[in-house]
């Protein structure tokens, strides 16, 4: 590897000949001993902090994201959100008989 002046890491620092590893995302490169990496690490891909954590926002903002139902569903799923009351009951046996209906055309 040839000696060049960048600075790496979360320490800013030169390469400085230390044992490094880098990040499979933002291809950054990091000591060893300023991430606390081991050996036993060294097999498997590396993923560094900064590129975990925003990962996991990508991840949460996902989660937040409603999943588009049909219409219908949606109902039915809001009803069992409310629970047995009569109404719902009632609008229960509504769209029951919408389906029985339709089934029939
Ligand atoms: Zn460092
Ligand atoms: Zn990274």
């Amino acid at each position: 590897m040839s000696v060049s002046k960048e600075l790496y890491c979360i320490c800013r620092g030169p390469h400085g000949d230390r044992d490094m590893v880098q990040c499979e995302k933002c291809e950054e490169w990091y000591h060893w001993d300023c991430i606390g990496f081991t050996q036993e690490q060294a097999d498997d891909d590396f993923c560094c902090a900064k590129c975990l954590s925003a990962e996991k926002i990508t991840e949460a903002k996902a989660e937040e994201k409603p999943k588009p139902e049909a219409g219908e569903d949606l109902v039915i799923r809001l009803l069992e959100n409310l629970g047995d009351t009569e109404m719902v009951n009632c609008v229960r046996q509504v769209l029951a008989e919408e389906q029985k209906q339709s089934k029939n055309k």
